[in-house]
């Protein structure tokens, strides 16, 4: 049972570039939702990071009958309680730009004292045409950058530092982000994974 095409369930394209780079590199075309008809809306209200990953990956298998890869991420304070967690991509506010966002998560730390340790989590979920599901997790741990920096990736990139680097993510290429990330992490085990169905 290999698999040829796999729908990438996002409508980030910051997301979708990373996660086709990887697949790609083993022979795998990548499905970008945003190409085809009927446009899809998840609602991302589960209580947790693998929910929402496993109720995307399900409804986009389901509305085009293929096999589709959904990735669920957040980012997990201890400070903060593991806050913005499952929350991180309305943290602050709906509407927010990701540069506002990232204010917004620098102001309710300014009253600790500096490195803040953070982590990134990814859960991803992998569907088959039976509506069968399989998840694979990455994490990586970091520190937050007070100073936003780079223009690279997306979302809080530019004030996440990982662990034994001094760059933020937004200053790293995307093949260096993919080889340290949470998402690269998740993704390298179901790409493992797939290999075996091949
Ligand atoms: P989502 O619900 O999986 O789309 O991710 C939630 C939010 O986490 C996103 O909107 C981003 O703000 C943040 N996020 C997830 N992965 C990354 C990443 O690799 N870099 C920066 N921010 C990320």
């Amino acid at each position: 049972m290999s698999i040829k095409n796999l729908l990438i369930a996002t409508s980030n394209p910051g997301k979708f570039n990373e996660i086709s780079n990887l697949f790609n590199q083993i022979n795998i075309k990548t499905i970008n939702p945003q190409c085809l008809k009927p446009q899809l809306t998840i609602l991302e209200d589960g209580n947790s990071i693998e929910e929402n990953a496993i109720k995307k990956s399900q409804g986009y298998s389901k509305q085009f009958n293929t096999w589709a890869l959904a990735d669920d991420s957040g980012l997990e304070i201890e400070l903060l309680s593991n806050n913005p967690g499952v929350n991180t991509s309305d943290y602050g506010g709906k509407n927010l730009t990701s540069k506002e966002r990232n204010c917004f998560l620098l102001e309710q730390l300014n009253q600790f004292a500096k490195p803040i340790k953070a982590r990134f989590r990814c859960v991803i979920s992998l569907t088959n045409k039976l509506s069968e599901s399989i998840l694979f997790h990455g994490i990586c741990p970091g520190y937050i950058s007070p100073i936003p920096r780079g223009e690279n990736g997306f979302g809080f990139d530019p004030i996440f530092i990982p662990t034994f680097h001094q760059q933020t993510m937004a200053e790293m290429t995307i093949d260096e982000k993919n080889t340290i990330s949470h998402r690269g992490k998740a993704i390298q085990k179901a790409l493992n994974y797939i290999k075996t169905l091949k």
